[in-house]
């Protein structure tokens, strides 16, 4: 898949909102982050109409078990014909080594992504769960670990970015959510950037979701951004 694409989040409870999102949208490069919310309510007969209509799915379900079970879950991804899946680092080496052998047996695979910190937690959170670091740190660690433990990269906030690529090689992908448009409302999102401030700090792949979703004109808010991205 080619830099810059970006994901747009369907977080919506529906098949019919989903679709007619990316009915809206088709045809003009975007690729789709369908969640726990969405596939929780309409399973995977949704993510393979999404795929049959030629489109990208990347499929954000953050599996997190013992080897065996996240490696066939990820089969199980890879069979609904979706590009990219993910997993928490978390689950440790011989989850992500396992899943990456898996994957390997198939002639046409799926990226997988380590999701490393979740941005929602702060340094006395990793500490009540026992880890030793603060979220930097700790990202880093992740990042090294997954890049290691054969993972195609990891998903994490744009301001990670910088000391992700500082221990990984140049080809570890980095996808990242928290973008905003310049000017745009930032909902509930902190740490944010803008989508070509992000690929200049090395993101390979975009998600985004609200500020295209939720906007009056979907199409135009997602054209504005690609060329946002063309022209820094
Ligand atoms: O609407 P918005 O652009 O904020 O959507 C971003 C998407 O990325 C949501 O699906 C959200 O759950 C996800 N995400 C995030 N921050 C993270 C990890 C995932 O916003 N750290």
């Amino acid at each position: 898949m080619e830099k810059g694409k970006v994901f747009v989040a369907l977080d919506v409870d529906s098949r019919t909102e989903a679709l007619t999102i990316v009915t809206e949208l088709k045809g003009l490069g975007a690729g789709w982050k369908i969640g726990k919310q969405l596939f929780t309510q309409e399973g995977p007969s949704l993510v393979k109409d999404i795929v049959a209509l030629g489109e990208d799915v990347f499929l954000d379900l953050k599996y997190h078990d013992i080897p065996n079970t996240v490696a066939m879950a990820g089969l199980a991804a890879a069979k609904l014909g979706v590009k990219m899946f993910n997993v928490h680092a978390a689950g440790g080496r011989k989850m992500m080594a396992e899943t990456r052998k898996e994957l390997d047996k198939l002639t046409d695979r799926p990226l997988c992504l380590a999701v490393t910190v979740l941005t929602s937690l702060a340094e006395e959170d990793l500490r009540e769960i026992g880890y030793n670091a603060n979220p930097a740190q700790q990202v880093a660690r992740f990042a090294k670990l997954a890049e290691g433990s054969g993972m195609d990269g990891v998903v994490a906030s744009p301001l990670e970015i910088e000391i992700i690529r500082s221990v990984t090689k140049p080809s570890f992908k980095i996808l990242t959510p928290g973008i905003r448009p310049a000017g745009g409302s930032k909902d509930d999102q902190k740490r944010i950037a803008t989508p070509a401030s992000a690929i200049a700090a090395g993101a390979d792949y975009l998600v985004i979701g609200r500020p295209i979703t939720q906007a009056t004109d979907r199409k135009k808010a997602f054209l504005d951004i690609l060329e946002e991205i063309k022209h820094g």
